[in-house]
């Protein structure tokens, strides 16, 4: 299995970010972990284009579950994949918080997704308040339940565990949490997905930087990183590129 670095560039980013996806590419001209960055959508042509023939993949941050129509402001999946993406991220807890997207538009979303031939990466995990009260499994349970369509495979979908309380705050789980809950994430999906779910990568995501990269990256059943704002920086992602490579 092929683990995977995927940097999420959020609402950051204008033409000059171009060039710190240069860098990276030219760090990393091959690396035997597959390295991705959503962009804004604005750049993803752009960063498509400088992608080509390198080892670096890229994806949108969201799509409509329709394939076009009268949504304003939204982008399809369709749309994504012709402007050169492979993936796709899903049910961020930004969207989900912001845009009040449920589980079950996030299962639409993955469907419309795999439709068009793009992979989904969905993102699942507790606020704090849900961690504090101990419900943390139960809230990963539902929400993979619920946000993952029939038909889920290794080869078109990516799971990203991503405590919302760790995004964006430098704080992160211990170690053993994180274990925890990708040992049940493993263990309720082969249930429920059985073979299907072999190649499956799942991912930690939250706070993600050079310094604590290694030790995440040697946690089982962990195949690669979400990755905010570290992965703005071509020194502080590739860096992490270096530890996944490694782990
Ligand atoms: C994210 O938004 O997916 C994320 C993990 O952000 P950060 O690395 O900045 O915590």
């Amino acid at each position: 299995m092929r683990k995977l670095a995927a940097g999420n560039w959020k609402m950051n980013g204008t033409g000059p970010a171009i060039a710190e996806a240069e860098a990276l590419i030219a760090a990393h001209p091959s690396a035997p972990c597959d390295i991705l960055i959503c962009p804004p959508a604005t750049l993803l042509s752009r960063l498509s284009a400088a992608a080509q023939g390198s080892a670096l993949l890229t994806g949108g941050q969201d799509c409509h579950t329709a394939a076009s129509g009268a949504h304003t402001g939204d982008i399809s999946a369709q749309m994504l994949k012709e402007a050169g993406a492979s993936y796709v991220i899903l049910g961020h807890s930004e969207r989900r918080a912001d845009h009040g997207e449920t589980s079950a538009l996030v299962a639409a979303k993955t469907r419309a997704a795999w439709e068009n031939g793009l992979i989904a990466v969905v993102c699942v995990g507790e606020t704090g308040a849900e961690r504090d009260a101990g419900r943390t499994l139960d809230v990963i349970a539902s929400q993979l339940q619920d946000s993952l369509p029939d038909g889920l495979s290794g080869a078109n979908t990516v799971i990203a565990y991503e405590p919302v309380w760790a995004i964006g705050t430098g704080r992160i789980p211990t170690l053993e949490q994180i274990a925890e809950v990708h040992d049940f994430m493993s263990k309720t999906l082969s249930a429920r997905f059985g073979d299907a779910s072999g190649g499956l990568r799942l991912l930690y995501g939250g706070s993600v930087k050079p310094s604590n990269a290694a030790e995440i990256f040697a946690i089982p059943n962990l195949h690669g990183a979400l990755v905010g704002g570290a992965s703005l920086k071509a020194s502080e992602f590739g860096a992490i590129v270096a530890a996944l490579s490694a782990s």
